[in-house]
């Protein structure tokens, strides 16, 4: 079986997007890999979050993946900081990793650019981070976004750089994971591109979002004034609709909206109120899940407890062998 390491950003509230593009993933390789998959929040202290956002975030984000199907006896499901040997093994990689290459690193000259004010060390070091992340379980696979493919190539230059300096095959260098198909995007409710947390008010449909708040922001989507003529080209706002009705609703219901369109008899009202309910039929029983998850606290901290123990496991040896291997050796 491979092993297959995965972050997940503590970003608080999922969305649909989260739902339909990461999370069906997660759960399709949970059935047929070894895999760990870590609540990333060190890596958020990059961004200097309250301590209560943080703590929010990252209890969110765990009882929405538990919500989703992602299973804890299956999976090593953890929180990064529960492993400080992740710290150790960054420390480690940091003394080996150049100033040159991690200042032409994309993501980092973008976040320079964007905060200003807060280009901390940890931002630089960000793929140190990463590599630790992935080398200490010795992943084989890493289901990366285009975004991520500059630190996963960095990871094995770190990877490589240890085993070569130390004459060692401690790390195995790791690939991307390929789905082998394209990867789903889901368009989000202001006419344009995905959904997004970032892409404004009124965009994304969270999965614990209460239903009068998702028929308000369903009815509240961008449309426009209608078909021009019969079977006619629908514009990004429209298709976009059609396509979150293909992943909510029946193929009846998608065909009779179809047939209205292509016959220009379509009232865009009539649509969003269908797609208002389908989606409300949809996430019911997530939302369900996601409140009493959220009020048991003591399974919360069976599963992160249960994780964190799993993930030392592995994580102990790889750091134990990499200390050896460096020259820290007991007297
Ligand atoms: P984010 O927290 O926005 O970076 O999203 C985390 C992950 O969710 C991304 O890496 C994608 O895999 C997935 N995702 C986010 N938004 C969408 C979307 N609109 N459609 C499909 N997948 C998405």
């Amino acid at each position: 079986m491979e092993i297959v390491v995965s972050g997940i950003r503590p970003t608080g509230y999922l969305h649909l997007g989260n739902y339909f593009g990461a999370i069906q993933n997660f759960l399709k390789m949970q059935d047929e890999n070894n895999c760990f998959f870590f609540i990333a929040d060190y890596h958020s202290l990059t961004t200097h979050p309250t301590p209560a956002d943080l703590h929010g975030n990252v209890k969110q984000v765990l009882v929405e993946y538990l919500a989703s199907g992602i299973d804890p006896e299956k999976v090593t499901l953890y929180i990064q900081s529960d492993l400080p040997e992740t710290a150790e093994l960054y420390l480690l990689l940091n003394m080996n990793a150049y100033m040159g290459e991690l200042e032409r690193v994309t993501t980092f000259k973008e976040k320079a650019r964007k905060q200003p004010d807060n280009i901390n060390a940890g931002l630089l070091t960000y793929p140190c981070l990463m590599a630790a992340d992935i080398i200490i379980h010795k992943a084989h696979k890493v289901p990366v976004g285009k975004d991520q493919e500059q630190h996963l190539e960095m990871t094995r230059t770190f990877a490589r750089r240890f085993n070569r300096m130390y004459n060692v095959e401690l790390f195995p260098e790791p690939q991307a994971f390929n789905f082998g198909q394209e990867l789903i995007k889901i368009p989000g409710l202001d006419g344009s591109g995905k959904m997004g947390k970032s892409e404004g008010e009124g965009n994304a449909i969270f999965l614990a979002e209460e239903p009068k708040s998702i028929r308000k922001k369903v009815m509240r989507a961008v449309t426009d004034t209608g078909p021009t003529s019969p079977n006619s080209p629908k514009s990004e706002p429209v298709e976009n609709l059609f396509s979150l009705l293909r992943i909510v609703s029946t193929p009846d219901t998608v065909q009779y909206f179809e047939d209205q369109y292509n016959s220009m008899q379509i009232r865009y009202g009539d649509l969003k109120k269908q797609l208002a309910e389908d989606i409300i039929s949809f996430t019911a029983p997530l939302r369900e899940r996601i409140i009493e998850i959220s009020a048991d606290d003591a399974y919360l901290s069976k599963v992160v407890k249960i994780g964190a123990d799993k993930a030392r496991e592995s994580a102990a040896k790889t750091v134990k062998d990499a200390r050896e291997i460096i020259g820290f050796r007991k007297f």
